[in-house]
């Protein structure tokens, strides 16, 4: 059996090489590749990862799997190993279920549609997407038919990057989470709004970056294995755990620009870089769901890289760099700066608090959408309402309305929104259970300490990588099943004090 599962570890690896081989042809497109590569470029990715998917599905691969399952039985369910026969068949199941032509015909139209949206959102042209996206929801629901079974038609497309979650355990946790939000929003709003003009000077850009990196050092992303470069939109890549880079973008008149999304990356850099050597190579070498995933960026970007604790240390440093911009700038306003509230349009401008408001509409306009209680012609007047019921602010046009993200005009309808939300809830949860396990905490971080934090999160979460599902690593880390009350909490502690409430 060990030379079974070595043959199993060997193929595993190749088909991790040309993903990785994609991945790195796709970094090399969006940071250094001049234009006239890109039509070359979507096809060799294409080929690659092609390839690889054929690896994964081959019937051989069945096979071993099937002659592995006693031995997956005789093993301890967290062994690395019964872990890894377990993991390799659920992908392999899910890959298999779906034809490969209708994969290419998917990735055909998102391409297409993802063309037309960089056309129409500019021009708030929603009629241009319109027929696109209905063939997109078409294409959506067929999907979720390849995975029969399941009680909403979501469930399948939400199962891909949030295991194990679906419309039913999602709707009553979203639905007190807004039962809470929109009320503490409400209470903040009523008092005046916080001025943030101070991050709204002008500030270079070789500074702003240098400053980044020196935050992000501390925090302990590991440059031997990892580096920054400039996107348009920042993201984190890895090709092995030994370089897991990042990316970000700078704005001279908007500081809160870089320095957010650094921290942001750098929380997805930290989990990956924190998984043990002994998985890479496998499907257990990365983060285990879009949700916890999602739960360390917004962890180190705002659970710690917001709060008043590592300002008290930073700060005075960023005036050392900022002076004319910031040295009269007293700590407190530039605490109410970064944490200012306010409703706001589009999602990715969010604050803390208003921040799930728009991933629960969008998840309910999904929800609608798929199990046809929606029309997609009635998509931006629905936009528009539960904006004007859940946030009493109406976008003036589509721009900032139904057109502004990219996730239905580049991807599926349902499987992604609730990802951001569920990150929040988890970072809490995490955060919150770090700090009853160590106290000091927050006095660590403002001496600028953040190893035994990072150590905690190594320990009970990063090391695993994907061997336990998300529900299981919650509970394992935490002690709780995932529950809205630590963010809540959180919110309440850092607002009430902010807002006096
Ligand atoms: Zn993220």
């Amino acid at each position: 059996m060990r030379a079974k599962l070595e043959g199993l570890r060997r193929r595993l690896g190749a088909i991790n090489d040309l993903n990785a081989a994609a991945a790195l042809l796709y970094w090399d497109q969006t940071t250094h590749m001049p234009p006239g590569g890109a039509a070359a470029r979507a096809r060799q990715i294409a080929t690659l990862r092609k390839l690889a998917h054929q690896q994964l599905i081959h019937s051989s691969m069945g096979r071993l799997l099937d002659v592995l399952t006693p031995y997956e039985k005789s093993l301890p369910y967290d062994s690395d190993e019964a872990s890894l026969i377990r993991v390799t068949r659920r992908d392999y199941e899910r890959a298999a279920k779906v034809p490969a032509a209708f994969m290419a015909q998917l990735s055909n139209h998102m391409a297409a549609t993802y063309e037309v949206w960089t056309k129409a959102r500019p021009t708030n042209d929603f009629a241009a997407v319109a027929s696109y996206l209905e063939k997109t929801l078409d294409l959506s629901r067929q999907l979720a038919d390849f995975f029969p079974g399941y009680e909403h038609i979501i469930d399948p497309l939400i199962d891909f990057s949030n295991e194990e979650m679906t419309a039913a355990t999602l709707r009553p946790l979203f639905s007190s989470l807004h039962q809470q939000l929109v009320p503490l929003a409400q209470a903040i709003m009523a008092n005046p709004v916080a001025d943030d003009a101070c991050l709204y000077q002008q500030f270079p850009e070789a500074e702003q970056l240098a400053f980044g990196l020196e935050v992000i050092a501390r925090l302990g992303y590991d440059f031997t294995r990892g580096r920054q470069d400039k996107t348009h939109h920042p993201f984190m890549i890895k090709f092995s755990l030994g370089d897991v880079r990042i990316t970000t973008r700078v704005r001279e008149d908007d500081l809160g620009e870089a320095l957010f999304s650094t921290m942001h990356e750098a929380g997805h850099a930290l989990y990956e870089q924190g998984i043990r050597m002994e998985l890479e190579g496998t499907p257990l070498a990365g983060g285990v769901s879009a949700g916890v995933h999602e739960s360390q960026s917004r962890l180190w970007e705002n659970l710690v890289g917001r709060s008043r604790g590592f300002w008290h240390f930073f700060y005075p440093r960023l005036q050392e760099v900022f002076p004319r911009q910031l040295g009269s700038v007293p700590l407190d306003t530039f605490y109410r700066a970064i944490n200012k509230v306010r409703p706001s349009l589009v999602r990715t401008n969010a604050d803390e608090v208003t921040y799930n408001l728009h991933v629960v509409i969008r998840f309910d306009l999904e929800l609608a959408l798929l199990d046809g209680t929606l029309a997609v012609r009635d998509l931006p007047e629905a936009w528009r309402e539960r904006y004007r019921t859940d946030l009493n602010i109406t976008p003036a046009d589509d721009r900032d309305g139904v057109l502004q993200d990219v996730h239905w005009y580049g991807g599926l309808i349902g499987g992604e929104f609730q990802g951001y939300t569920l990150g929040n809830l988890m970072g809490a949860q995490f955060f919150a259970a770090a700090l009853a396990a160590h106290p000091n905490l927050y006095q660590e971080i403002e001496q600028g300490k953040f190893d035994t934090l990072r150590g905690w999160l190594g320990d009970h979460v990063y090391q695993h990588g994907s061997k336990y599902q998300p529900s299981e690593l919650i509970e394992r880390a935490t002690g709780a099943p995932l529950n809205i009350d630590p963010y809540i909490h959180y919110l309440r502690t850092k607002y009430g004090e902010l807002y006096h409430l």
